[in-house]
C-alpha cells in the first residue's frame, strides 16, 4: 500500500526566515508573560533567558528548530499548546513559575493522559496496557468528564485520550472534548483504527487539536506485524490521511526497537513522514513493561547513540529543514530528568490506575479515590520516575512561598521545588 496525499496537507513546516520571524514573536510575547508575573525587567530577563535555556537543552542545541503551523496557531510539538492563544500563556507562566514564583494563575498539571477504555481490536507487541486490554472499563463518561474536570479546575493545559483504542468509543470521545476544548487542549492517541474521514471530521467539530497516530515502520508488512493485525499499516495511513483533510495537528509515534534500528530505516521513515504532511515525529525507546515485560528490549549504549546523532542530525541539517519536527524523549530524559510522575504529566490507565507514566507503573493511586472524594487531584504523588527521577508532587503556586529566583539553573529550581514540596 503506498501512501498517496490527495489533497493540500493542513500544516506547514516552517523553518528558515520565517521561523526566525516567529522566533522574535515569541521572545517579545514571553517577555510580556514574564512582566505580567514579575515586578521588574531583571527577574523577567533572567526567568525569560532561564526558560530559552531549558529548552535548549531538552531540545539538544541551540539553533532555531523548525515548528508547524496548522491554521492560524503555530505547535512546537504535541506537549504544548499551540501559540498564540491563553492556553499557551497559562503553560508558559506554568514554566515560568519553575523558575522564579508569582501570583499569576498556573497550571496545577501541564498534560493528563487518561486511558478512557481498554478495548483494542490489536495486538501490538510493545502494548504497555497488555494486561489491562478488553475488560470491563471502570469509568462510565460521566465519570470520566468528572474526574478530568477536577484536573482541569486545578489548573490543566492539555488531555491526551488513549487507550486501549480510545476512538472505538467516538461518542465517549467526542462528549469529552466538546466538556473541556477550547479552554483545554485535546489530543488523541490512536492506532488509526476507526479514523475515517468523518470521525476525523467529528473530533475537529468537538474541539480537539489533534491526534498522534501509532506508525512503527515504514514498511507495510512489517508494522502489520508488529501490531498483531493485517489492517494496521491501512488504519495508520488512511487515519493519517483523514486528519489531514479535516484539519487536525498530526504527530507520529514510532517505537524504536533493535530490529527497526538502522539509519536506513530512519531514513525511509522520515521520507515517509513527510509525504505524509504530518507536522511531529515521536521517538519511543521500548520498555520493558506489558507485553514486554521480561523481555530484552532495552536499546543499547550503542544504539542509544545512533539514535541520538540521528535526533540532532535531523532536526538541525538544512537537507531536511521541511521535513517534520522529531521529538525524542529518551533524549532529554537523560539530560534534564523525567517530565512524567506528576511533573508536568500523569497517567491514568485503562484499569483506572494512577501511575508515574504509562511505562512505569506503579499504580501510586487509584482514580476511584477522586470521584468519591478522598482524594484531590492536586494531593497526587506518584514518587519519582524509577530511571530518571525528578518526579514531583504537581503543585499549585498558592502553595508556594514567595521568593526571589536565586537560581538560573533548572536542576537547582528542581532541587528546591523538592525541598518544598516536601
Ligand atoms: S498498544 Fe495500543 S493499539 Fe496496540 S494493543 Fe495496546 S492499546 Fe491496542
Amino acid at each position: 500500500m503506498n501512501y498517496r496525499m490527495n489533497s493540500k496537507p493542513a500544516q506547514t513546516i516552517i523553518y528558515g526566515w520565517k521561523r526566525k520571524w516567529l522566533d522574535w514573536r515569541l521572545k517579545i510575547h514571553l517577555m510580556q508573560i514574564a512582566l505580567s508575573c514579575y515586578k521588574s525587567w531583571h527577574e523577567a530577563i533572567q526567568v525569560v533567558r532561564s526558560l530559552v535555556r531549558f529548552k535548549q537543552t531538552v531540545n539538544g542545541h541551540k539553533n532555531l528548530r523548525r515548528c508547524a503551523r496548522t491554521g492560524s496557531r503555530y505547535y512546537f510539538g504535541p506537549f504544548i499548546p499551540g501559540f498564540p492563544s491563553s492556553c499557551f500563556d497559562r503553560y508558559i507562566r506554568t514554566e515560568f513559575a519553575r523558575f522564579g514564583n508569582h501570583h499569576q494563575p498556573v497550571n496545577n498539571l501541564q498534560v493528563l493522559q487518561i486511558a478512557i477504555t481498554s478495548r483494542c481490536p490489536l495486538r501490538c507487541e510493545h502494548c504497555f496496557e497488555w494486561d489491562n486490554l478488553n475488560k470491563e472499563d471502570p469509568f462510565s463518561t460521566e465519570q470520566l468528564k468528572y474526574i478530568i474536570r477536577k484536573f482541569r479546575e486545578a489548573g490543566l493545559a492539555q488531555v491526551h485520550l488513549t487507550g486501549g483504542e480510545p476512538l472505538i468509543k467516538m461518542d465517549r470521545v467526542c462528549e469529552l472534548i466538546r466538556d473541556g476544548a477550547p479552554e483545554t487542549e485535546y489530543y488523541i492517541y490512536t492506532s488509526g483504527c476507526n479514523l475515517s474521514l468523518e470521525n476525523a471530521r467529528r473530533l475537529k467539530e468537538a474541539g480537539a487539536t489533534g491526534v498522534i497516530i501509532s506508525l512503527d515502520h515504514h514498511a507495510e508488512t512489517e508494522h502489520n506485524t508488529f501490531r498483531g493485525s493485517e489492517r494496521a499499516y491501512e488504519y495508520a495511513i488512511n487515519g493519517v490521511r483523514n486528519s489531514a483533510k479535516a484539519g487536525l495537528v498530526m504527530a507520529l509515534s514510532l517505537c524504536v526497537t533493535h530490529r527497526f534500528l538502522s539509519l536506513y530505516n530512519l531514513d525511509q521513515y522520515a521520507r515517509l513522514a513527510k509525504k505524509m504532511g504530518v507536522s511531529f515525529v515521536q521517538l519511543l525507546e521500548p520498555k520493558a513493561t506489558g507485553h514486554y515485560a521480561n523481555s530484552a528490549v532495552t536499546l543499547r549504549p550503542d544504539e542509544i547513540q545512533l539514535l541520538e546523532n540521528f535526533y540532532q542530525y535531523i532536526n538541525q541539517s538544512p537537507r531536511y529543514r521541511n521535513y517534520p519536527v522529531f521529538l525524542y524523549p529518551g533524549y532529554h530524559q537523560r539530560r534534564v530528568g523525567c517530565m512524567m510522575a506528576g511533573n508536568r504529566i500523569l497517567y491514568i490507565d485503562s484499569a483506572g490506575k494512577i501511575d508515574a507514566c504509562p511505562f512505569c507503573q506503579n499504580h501510586a493511586a487509584d482514580a476511584r479515590t477522586l470521584l468519591n472524594g478522598k482524594l484531590q487531584v492536586t494531593d497526587i504523588y506518584t514518587g519519582p520516575c524509577p530511571e530518571f527521577g525528578t518526579g514531583l508532587k504537581t503543585f499549585a503556586a498558592e502553595k508556594l512561598p514567595r521568593q526571589k529566583t536565586t537560581s538560573n539553573s533548572y536542576h537547582g529550581e528542581l532541587k528546591r521545588k523538592s525541598m518544598l514540596s516536601e
